[in-house]
């Protein structure tokens, strides 16, 4: 049998592409991913509440949500693997996807595999010590708890995205420190400037987040000078990685053009890629938004836009037919 679609993830993106391919009568099989790139589910599976998805007034613990997307896509005739997909040949048609234990044909293909968050293994930042206890990795998304509110927070980074997370998190904190383990900055100069400007932004250059403590919460840390060593306390009550994120790309062909960066490149206002019949959604994509509610945006526009190519290649197969039969 040949799918007409198959949608790689199980995040927001995909869950929300098999919602409409699934309206759609495309019947699609959704490789929800297992061990590499996260967990399935996404990243919406290592956070606890989401108060910024539209519809849920008293905010949603994400794992919820995502249970949530996919009994919905379930309801409309999805078909779920719990496999990571291993590789992927897009040079004919049908394509071909592979897993550790399946190969499956299909027309069209929609990648919505995200991209993870780089972590620091950094003593308490773990899993079972403070992650998500005021260890995160997602300023826009969590900067607005209240464990965060009036209190120091910390970001470690020294990119564009650690100087726009800090100023973002100025919003909210009593003050915002910085911890980059270089004396210079890689951000922009625009962006070094308003950080180094900023009343509420302490800066500490050289140092490198030691360890993290706390006792239900995170309420301090203790960073270190690379030069000379010395350990200092900081009490703060938030810890912000933004060392940049991994998109999960290893496993596609040569075929499909990726950035500089990994991300995969999609068409202006589109979710096409340079291989006809291979679409791509979602955080694999988008290095800017990096939400739940755009994820999910570009998995329908991804659904929508695989429909009209379908339908498109059907309407070109039938005048093939017919000329030759005439
Ligand atoms: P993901 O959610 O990353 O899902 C990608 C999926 O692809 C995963 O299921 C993975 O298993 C699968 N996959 C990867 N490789 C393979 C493979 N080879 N084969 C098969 N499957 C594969 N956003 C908000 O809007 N609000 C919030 O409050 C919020 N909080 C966050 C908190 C944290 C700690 C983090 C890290 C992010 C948060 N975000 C939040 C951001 C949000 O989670 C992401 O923007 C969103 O999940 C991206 O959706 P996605 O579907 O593109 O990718």
């Amino acid at each position: 049998m040949i799918r007409k679609v198959v949608i790689i993830g199980s995040g927001p993106s995909a869950l929300t592409a098999a919602i409409y391919a699934g309206r759609a009568n495309l019947n699609p099989l959704v490789f929800t991913g297992f061990l590499s790139g996260g967990i399935e589910g996404g990243q919406l599976m290592t956070t606890t509440d989401v108060e910024n998805y539209p519809g849920f007034a008293d905010g949603i613990q994400g794992p919820e949500l995502v249970a949530q997307m996919r009994k919905q896509a379930k309801r409309f005739g999805s078909d779920f693997i719990s496999e990571d997909v291993i590789k992927i040949q897009t040079d004919q048609q049908p394509f071909t996807i592979k897993s550790s234990k399946s190969e499956i044909k299909s027309f069209s293909i929609i990648i919505a595999t995200g991209a993870n968050a780089k972590r620091l293994n950094i003593p308490g930042t773990g899993d079972s010590e403070f992650w998500q206890k005021g260890v995160t990795a997602c300023a826009i998304c969590d900067g607005a708890s209240p464990i965060f509110r009036n209190k120091p927070l910390l970001v470690v980074g020294g990119g564009d995205s650690a100087c726009e997370e800090a100023i973002f998190l100025t919003k909210f904190a009593s003050k915002v420190y910085i911890v980059h383990r270089r004396e210079e900055f890689r951000a922009s100069k625009i962006m070094q400037d308003r950080v180094r400007r900023h009343p509420n932004i302490e800066l500490i250059l050289n140092h490198t987040l030691d360890r993290v403590e706390g006792k239900e919460f995170v309420n301090k840390v203790y960073v270190k000078n690379i030069v000379s060593g010395k350990i200092t306390q900081i009490d703060v009550n938030g810890v912000f990685f933004a060392i940049g994120h991994t998109p999960n790309t290893s496993f596609i062909d040569s075929g499909i053009e990726l950035d500089d960066d990994g991300y995969i490149k999609v068409h202006p206002n589109s979710t096409t890629t340079s291989v006809n019949g291979v679409f791509a959604a979602g955080d694999v994509v988008d290095k800017k938004y990096r939400q739940a509610v755009t994820a999910a945006g570009y998995g329908c526009m991804a659904a929508l836009d695989v429909e009209k190519w379908l339908a498109q290649k059907d309407a070109i197969h039938e005048q093939r037919v017919e000329s030759k039969q005439s």
